[in-house]
């Protein structure tokens, strides 16, 4: 029996968890008790969207914890207007989203692990800026947008290059839309109105012929894949503390390693500007921009090394 046979799957679902009204975190610690427990090294981070948005890239909810943007689903997905809803609405957006550059926070991460701080970071999000920031073992639980994923045949292939081919299949298609698009959302797509959509090509399979296309990210009520969660868990298990950043873990995907932390009786931080589904598991819980809590970190970290 392989190790990922013990691990249940790890289903994606949308979460209808919403703080309750009024609710504000509860900071139960400063600044210097968070430097203390990184110094300690063996740090496990989580991050979610909360790290991207000062990079441009919005969060699917506000700071108040609710819900702003409803995502795609696989079911949605899997039906043909689906996934051309879907390509469509990427293909504008894939400009945007590519330029964005990782933020203050990303690097101030990767620092901290390049000292041996910082083991590893599971991340949630989907666009590969910790990677670009420097961070070396990351885990991208929902996968990433940078390739795609036949559905009939599992053939990779790179996002840059179905990017190409889809303009060639839709001449003219970027300049109508771009005139037309809203903003920017998380997953790195744009709002585009329906009639639109509906004359946009999608390209097929190169090596199958196939049309079934996907982004190499784990949709809401698709399972994350057992390897990554495995060595999720096993990064959780070999950890000294949990460090979660910018995630409010409405998402069980997240929580379950919160929860999994905290059985285990390691110190959970938590640093993010809203309450979070995972407050009361927290030992330590922060709020404030990661653009200044993990720079101070890092500077901090300099005058112990
Ligand atoms: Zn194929």
């Amino acid at each position: 029996m392989k190790a990922t046979d013990s691990i249940p799957p790890l289903r994606v679902t949308p979460s209808s968890w919403r703080p309750p009204p009024g609710a504000l975190p509860t900071v139960t610690g400063t600044l210097a008790d968070l430097r203390e427990l990184v110094n300690g090294g063996g740090v496990v981070a989580l991050t979610g969207a909360g790290m991207s948005t000062e990079s441009g890239i919005p969060d699917y909810r506000g700071p108040d914890g609710a819900r702003r943007v409803t995502p795609m689903t696989i079911d949605q997905f899997r039906d043909e207007y689906g996934a051309r809803h879907y390509w469509s609405r990427a293909y504008v957006g894939w400009d945007r989203f590519r330029a964005a550059r990782p933020n203050v926070g990303h690097v101030a991460l990767a620092e901290l692990e390049r000292r041996g701080l910082v083991d590893a970071v599971i991340t949630q999000n989907v666009d590969g800026l910790h990677q670009e920031a420097g961070s070396g073992t990351v885990l991208e639980l929902h996968g990433t947008l940078t390739t795609v994923v036949c559905l009939d045949c599992s053939a990779v292939f790179r996002r840059e290059h179905l990017q190409a081919a889809l303009g060639r299949l839709n001449p003219g298609f970027a300049q109508v839309a771009h005139a037309a698009r809203g903003s920017i959302r998380p997953d790195g797509d744009v709002e585009l109105p329906g009639e639109l959509v509906t004359d946009f090509r999608v390209a097929a399979c190169e090596d199958c012929g196939g049309d079934q296309l996907k982004p190499d990210v784990v949709f809401f009520g698709e399972s994350a894949h057992r390897d990554v969660v495995a060595r999720c868990f096993e990064r959780i298990e070999s950890a000294r503390s949990l460090l979660v950043l910018g995630s409010s873990l409405a998402v069980m995907s997240g929580l379950r390693f919160v929860r999994r932390a905290a059985r285990m009786g390691l110190p959970v931080a938590i640093v993010t500007n809203g309450p979070t589904r995972g407050d009361e598991l927290a030992t330590l819980r922060l709020t404030g921009p990661l653009g200044e809590v993990l720079p101070a970190l890092a500077t901090a970290a300099d005058r112990t090394t």
